[in-house]
Parts: C-alpha cells; sequence; structure tokens
C-alpha cells in the first residue's frame, strides 16, 4: 500500500514537473539559443520530410552525420517507434539512410522512458554532422533548494542515464553553486573543467566558457532547467555540446516572448491542452480512478486517499474556486474521454466553491454523455444541502457519501 503512495506522489510530481508548468523546446530550437550565446554545437539542419532529411544529409558528406528524431523527451536514443524502429538516434552513412529514417520516424510515435507508454508524436528530424568524442560528461544548470540557487551539476561520467550515475556512484556527481546575479567565474567554471578531467588547456578553457555562458542563457531566458548530455571533448581538444534539454518557467511568459512562440502543442498530452482552454488545472496520469476535486492540495490528498486504498488516480484534476457549472461539464467531459476511467470520485469542499455548481455541471454532463461509468460524489460545505437535493432529483446513478474514507473505498471497488 505504501509503496502504490509513493508511486501516486512521484507520478504527480512526474507530471506536474512536465512541460505544462515548464515549456521544453526541440533539440534544434535548442541547438539555436546555444549558438546564439557562443556556445559550440555540432552543425545541424532540421528536416520536416524525408526529402528534406535527404538534402540535408547531403551536406554533411564529408563527415558522415546523425539523424535525430526531434521529440519532447530524453532517453531518445534508447527508445523505440510505435512501428518497430528501434532508436530516436542514429548514425548514418549516406542521404539515401538518412531518407530512409525520416520515412520511418516522421509520423511515428517515439516511446521512451520519459514518455509513458503512449509515446510522443515526431514531426520532425535533425541531421547533425557526425563527431566522435574522446570523452563524454554531463552538465546541467538548474535551481536548487538546498542550496537556495542555482547550481551547476557536472560528471565525468556523461552520455548515460545521470540518474544511475547518481544512483551507483554519488562522488562521480560534482554540484557547483552558483552566485545568481554574479554569474560563474572564470577561475571558478576553470577549477570544475580541470575537476572534471578536461585534458589540455585548451579544452579546459572551452569547457570552463561553455559553463559560464550555459549560466547566462539560464539566468536571460528564465530557464528552469538547462541539460547538455553529452558534452563531448574531441582528440584535438575541442569542447560542444552535442544534445541540449532546456526548461523554461512557464511564470516567465510574458518577458520571454520569444521563446514561449518556440511552443509545440503536437507533444502536449491534448486533454491537458484541452483543461488549459478553461483554467482547469489538469494533469493526466495512468490510473483508472477520474478524480473532480476543488483546490490543489485536497487534490493531492484525494489521490493519496484512493492510493491507501489500493486504487490509482487517472488524473489530477482541480476545478479551483472559480469554475461554474459549464467549466465543471468540461472538467467531466475531459474526464470521461479516458478510456482508462472506470470510476469517478467527485471529492468537493465547498468553500468559495459551491456545491450547487458543481452539481449543476455534473448532473449536466452525465444527461449529456449519457454516462456508463458510476459515479462517486462527497460534497461538503457551501450549499451542500441543495446540491444533494439536486442529484436526488436528477434521477441519475449517483452513489452519495459523507465519509471520506468510505467514498474513496468504494470508487476503488468500482473502478476494478
Ligand atoms: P537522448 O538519448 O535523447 O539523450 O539523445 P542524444 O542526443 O544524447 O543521443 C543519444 C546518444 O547518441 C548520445 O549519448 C551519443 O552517445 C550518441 N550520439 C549522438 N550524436 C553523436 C555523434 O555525432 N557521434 C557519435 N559517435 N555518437 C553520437
Ligand atoms: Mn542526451
Amino acid at each position: 500500500m505504501l509503496a502504490s503512495w509513493r508511486k501516486a506522489g512521484s507520478l504527480a510530481r512526474a507530471a506536474s514537473a512536465g512541460q505544462r508548468r515548464f515549456l521544453s523546446i526541440h533539440e534544434y530550437q535548442s541547438v539555436n539559443l546555444l549558438n546564439s550565446y557562443g556556445i559550440p554545437t555540432p552543425k545541424s539542419i532540421a528536416a520536416k520530410t524525408p526529402q528534406e532529411a535527404y538534402e540535408a544529409a547531403k551536406q554533411f558528406n564529408s563527415t558522415g552525420c546523425v539523424i535525430k528524431a526531434q521529440v519532447l523527451a530524453g532517453g531518445r536514443g534508447k527508445g523505440h517507434f510505435d512501428n518497430g524502429l528501434q532508436g530516436g538516434v542514429h548514425l548514418v552513412e549516406s542521404p539515401e539512410q538518412a531518407k530512409d529514417y525520416a520515412n520511418k520516424m516522421i509520423g511515428s510515435k517515439l516511446i521512451t522512458k520519459q514518455t509513458g507508454a503512449a509515446g510522443r508524436i515526431c514531426n520532425a528530424v535533425m541531421l547533425a554532422e557526425r563527431r566522435d568524442p574522446s570523452h563524454e560528461y554531463y552538465v546541467a544548470v538548474l535551481n536548487d533548494r538546498s542550496v537556495g540557487g542555482p547550481v551547476l551539476v557536472a560528471s565525468a561520467q556523461g552520455g548515460m542515464n545521470i540518474e544511475e550515475v547518481a544512483a551507483k556512484d554519488p562522488s562521480a556527481i560534482i554540484t557547483t553553486p552558483i552566485n545568481f546575479e554574479e554569474g560563474l567565474s572564470k577561475s571558478e567554471a576553470l577549477d570544475l573543467a580541470k575537476k572534471l578531467g578536461f585534458k589540455s588547456e585548451g579544452a579546459q578553457s572551452e569547457a570552463a566558457d561553455i559553463f559560464i555562458r550555459l549560466y547566462r542563457i539560464f539566468k536571460d531566458k528564465d530557464a528552469t532547467q538547462i541539460e547538455i548530455n553529452p558534452m563531448g571533448e574531441t582528440s584535438d581538444g575541442h569542447v560542444l555540446c552535442m544534445d541540449a534539454k532546456f526548461g523554461f518557467d512557464d511564470n516567465a511568459e510574458f518577458r520571454q516572448k520569444d521563446i514561449f512562440a518556440l511552443r509545440d502543442i503536437s507533444q502536449e498530452e491534448p486533454s491537458e491542452v484541452e483543461a488549459q482552454k478553461y483554467n482547469l488545472n489538469f494533469i493526466k496520469l495512468d490510473g483508472s480512478i477520474g478524480c473532480l476535486v476543488n483546490g490543489a492540495g485536497l487534490a493531492m490528498a484525494t489521490m493519496d486517499v484512493l492510493a491507501l486504498h489500493g486504487g490509482n488516480p487517472a488524473n489530477f484534476l482541480d476545478v479551483g474556486g472559480g469554475a461554474t457549472p459549464e467549466t465543471v461539464k468540461k472538467a467531466f467531459e475531459i474526464l470521461v474521454s479516458d478510456p482508462k476511467v472506470k470510476s469517478i470520485f467527485i471529492n468537493i469542499f465547498g468553500g468559495i466553491m459551491r456545491c450547487d455548481y458543481i452539481a449543476e455541471g455534473v448532473i449536466n454532463a452525465a444527461k449529456e454523455l449519457s454516462l456508463t461509468v458510476p459515479l462517486i460524489v462527497r460534497l461538503k460545505g457551501t450549499k451542500e444541502a441543495e446540491a444533494k437535493e439536486m442529484i436526488r432529483q436528477s434521477g441519475l446513478k449517483i452513489i452519495p457519501f459523507d465519509d471520506l474514507d468510505e467514498a474513496a473505498h468504494n470508487a476503488v471497488k468500482l473502478a476494478i
């Protein structure tokens, strides 16, 4: 039980850390951003069709190239496509081969450790000049709660899953606090480059410059995370960023218009995009119990109580304090459009939110959508009596409860 409770908690955290709160941009867009700050990357060209991929690959005839699926998720290299193609990153020997890979990638879904089973649609690929680094490093800039500010996290064991490195050998990860206003000084950055083991003086200096500039981007652009994995050191002593994952703070949208113009809705969960239009705080999860709750705290508590009773929430949904019968109805439509949902648990604590508004929205939705899944409802607080009367008179099969545990227990039972 504890395990399932933990899982629900971490799922919610993972979902809330997704791109809805932290805009993520494609690798080919990240490359432009890095280059605009003077950070070196392999030369690259984005392509939206197999023919464009063919033409792009021709430009790299002398070096050979790699083709990389442009999907907003990490772990592309080790992922697979829904059509069976293994790997979202491939070495390419000829323009014909680039075209062939692009043909299989574009229009298919890439499934990686980070996408969930449904995967994400690949609408573009990036062709990059092939580089063969003699060593791969990991570098990230992010905010760290324990430090109370930004940090640079780096490791000489790059190119692989950093979570695994952190678990097996925490000493392989070096965390450097960054002064928020001043950024990294050249000497701090050089010290780090030496500790990481960059060999020549030239490479140390190039790596240090990259660290300094990464933080500049982080601060200028209101990023929440920049992850470079791998950062490659070439045998002739140069350093370049071979992959980049960015996250930007959604609260900064008003002053980061250029960055937010890069948003790609095709990479987001359609139900979450729809919910946003109605100001509903909705995050899709993998379970079978649809939840409709008011207040983020109550939504978390509700998910926990469901998990304690052995159930799995299908979503996090906070209709907020300003919900109207119309937005409640919309929320309901989004819930029932998920075929995994086997029961719906409505848990409302009426304060500012009126229970009768919820009841009206639910009744309208249930009638219009000719609902077949059982509805478990717990309404407490403002206009509770009116709401209960409306439900009773509706003649719909809505199962009311006053006790939270009992309600949760039944929502779980009916979802099996
Ligand atoms: P991710 O799996 O989503 O992190 O995608 P990456 O862009 O990091 O690519 C996956 C892996 O492919 C990298 O860790 C590299 O090991 C490898 N790779 C990418 N580009 C090149 C390249 O130009 N040359 C070589 N040899 N390997 C590459
Ligand atoms: Mn990578």
